[in-house]
């Protein structure tokens, strides 16, 4: 068990990383610690980049405080993830900030969904099917070749919000690329072995992950996506195991880890805490942490060899 200083550290790491003072920076406020990371990777001292959320909070539930509608009423650039995820926070957040370059359309909004292919988008939207997303699943920063598409996209907002900085931005660009593609590279034939092994969800919170990686999904604890597992599910994904057994149970760092580690006693497959945003874990102190960390975190629990 992690002790409450070791925790404390934890959710500090992001924040004092990325509030290096700048002069005259360009304000960022990222709703999600990606993005606050890769805002600092692409805009480095021209950017005071604010982070919402830290990695053990729900990205899903937060409340829209008066400290961060100061915080968004100050910012020249509001990097989201979009795609509804932050559908139950965010409009207030803006609408309360009064800051009209920040509002949707603006060039002062990105939202790093619309850069990328999304997974999982409903044909038909039914609400009683729990928190689906119209627009798809939102999880989009488990998948590193996601990463890299947004990248591009935020790099050339930051050349247009910020036009006086526009070669810095663009060569600060290029350099992440280039040392993103080998990383991206390295993890993939790091993870090669993990190639259509069987695992289950606590949380639709992976598609993109699996995509990447060919994991397969073979159940999820929640019931619906944002509805707590209950003791009659989790004894259903128990009774489908003996049928289609699973290497691994994947539960997010930010997520109650209590349904995993029961399917994990119960199944006798292991349990793996995936850190899904920088700062989930300790490792995971940058983006490249966050996907070194992720990959040898599956390794562990379930290589095929
Ligand atoms: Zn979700």
């Amino acid at each position: 068990m992690m002790n409450r200083k070791m925790f404390l550290t934890l959710l500090a790491t992001p924040l004092m990383l990325l509030a290096v003072p700048a002069q005259a920076a360009l304000h960022v406020f990222a709703c999600e610690p990606e993005w606050g990371a890769l805002a600092q990777e692409l805009g480095g001292s021209l950017v005071d980049v604010t982070v919402a959320t830290n990695a053990l909070q729900d990205p899903h539930q937060i409340q829209a405080k008066p400290s961060l509608i100061a915080r968004a009423r100050g910012a020249d650039l509001v990097v989201c993830t979009g795609s509804e995820l932050e559908i139950g926070w965010l409009p207030v957040l803006l609408q309360q900030s009064g800051n009209a370059k920040v509002q949707t359309g603006q060039p002062g909004n990105f939202a790093a969904a619309d850069f990328v292919r999304k997974l999982e988008v409903p044909s038909a939207l039914d609400r009683s099917q729990g928190d689906v997303h119209a627009g798809g699943n939102p999880h989009i920063q488990t998948d590193p070749r996601n990463i890299a598409l947004v990248a591009a996209a935020l790099g050339a907002r930051l050349q247009q919000v910020d036009a006086a900085h526009a070669a810095q931005y663009a060569k600060a660009q290029a350099d992440f690329a280039a040392r993103w593609q080998q990383a991206i590279a390295r993890w993939s034939a790091q993870a090669a072995p993990l190639k259509d092994v069987p695992v289950v969800s606590q949380h639709k919170a992976f598609v993109y992950l699996y995509d990447w990686l060919g994991l397969k999904e073979v159940a999820v604890l929640e019931p619906k996506p944002g509805v707590e597992p209950s003791a009659s599910h989790l004894q259903g994904v128990l009774a489908t195991l003996k049928g289609t057994p699973a290497r691994m149970v994947l539960y997010a760092a930010y997520q109650d880890a209590r349904p995993s580690e029961w399917l994990s006693k119960n199944a006798g497959i292991a349990s793996v805490k995936i850190p899904f945003t920088v700062g989930g874990t300790e490792a995971a102190k940058d983006l490249f942490g966050l996907f070194d960390d992720t990959v040898a975190r599956l390794l562990a629990a379930g290589a095929t060899r």
